[in-house]
């Protein structure tokens, strides 16, 4: 079965995506940590890690899936807002935790504008340090996460996860939305950060999502990008090959009993640009200060790049 990009039709490759998907969902996340032996929480670890989460963070996950690498943002961000609001008291100030509240004649705009997506001004760099005294002068918004995805049926996985989990649960400041990377649903400049993780492969048109995500971000915000990549270290090469096409699919079919979506996915991996060209694809979107680091021997790559 090849479900690749060069064999099917842009409009059937991306139904044949959605079938995928919708056929994996309510495994999803089992399949995850048995596929991965559970390295996949560590990749997603490294790349909250380098995001850098600050308070007042306003964030997009594209091709968010059951909302993994979402929540890790959301944990980060309210823990940032926790230790600012400490650090505030500590100091005497009386509110901190968020991003300075917006004047209230800038909150006029109608339905489908910035300010209805929850787009407020930025109180910080993309690097993410607590802009020193911010927290004095105004009530502060706490950060935002936005989980999108194609696929409604991984979102209702993510949203039940979310539901079930009592820190997520009553949390106002995450969202789902069902959206295409190519097109997103959101105004320009609405966000100071954006991550995929493992999703972008599985996108028809790359150059398009890339611009998308360059559109829907503040001037400073960051694009990180997770994907399965090119392996480096001679040897695991060989080794990975033969896990991958004789295992993963096996594990499909005994636990999600559908081989060929899983070896839709292996195949996907091996179609994807290694580590230089997928930097210049990004580069090429317009984005700056690309770089990328390789986890696993490369088996993972994580790109990164700055609205700039
Ligand atoms: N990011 C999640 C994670 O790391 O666990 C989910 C990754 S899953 C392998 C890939 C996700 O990409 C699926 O949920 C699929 O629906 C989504 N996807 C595929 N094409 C997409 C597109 N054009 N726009 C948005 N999401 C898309």
């Amino acid at each position: 079965i090849d479900f690749g990009f060069k064999q099917v039709p842009r409009d059937a490759k991306q139904s044949l995506v959605g079938q995928v998907f919708s056929s994996v969902a309510s495994s999803y996340d089992v399949m995850n940590d048995l596929m991965s032996g559970g390295m996949h929480r560590l990749w997603k670890d490294r790349l909250v890690e380098a995001l850098r989460p600050f308070p007042g963070q306003e964030h997009l996950d594209v091709a968010g899936g059951t909302g993994d690498v979402a929540f890790r943002v959301l944990r980060a961000v309210r823990a940032a807002e926790v230790e600012e609001r400490m650090a505030a008291a500590r100091a005497g100030r009386t509110s901190a935790g968020g991003r300075p509240r917006p004047p209230a004649d800038a909150a006029g705009p109608g339905p489908g504008s910035a300010a209805a997506a929850g787009a407020t001004p930025r109180a910080e760099g993309a690097a993410g340090a607590s802009r020193p005294g911010a927290a004095a002068a105004s009530p502060l918004v706490p950060g935002r996460v936005v989980v999108c995805d194609i696929n409604p049926d991984m979102l209702r996985e993510g949203k039940q996860k979310a539901a079930a989990t009592s820190d997520l649960a009553g949390d106002a400041g995450l969202s789902f939305v069902e959206g295409n990377a190519e097109q997103l649903p959101f105004d320009d400049t609405s966000f100071d950060s954006y991550t995929i993780a493992f999703g972008i492969r599985n996108v028809t048109d790359r150059p398009a999502a890339l611009r998308e995500a360059l559109r829907v971000l503040k001037p400073g915000g960051r694009f990180l990008c997770l994907e399965f990549s090119q392996v480096t270290q001679p040897g695991l090469r060989e080794l990975y090959d033969a896990y991958s096409f004789a295992v993963i699919p096996r594990i499909g079919h005994i636990v999600a009993n559908d081989a060929a979506s899983y070896q839709y996915l292996v195949e996907s991996i091996r179609k994807f640009p290694d580590q230089e060209a997928f930097a210049r694809l990004i580069e090429d979107a317009g984005f700056r200060a690309v770089t990328y680091e390789n986890m696993s021997g490369g088996i993972v790559a994580l790109h990164s790049g700055f609205k700039l």
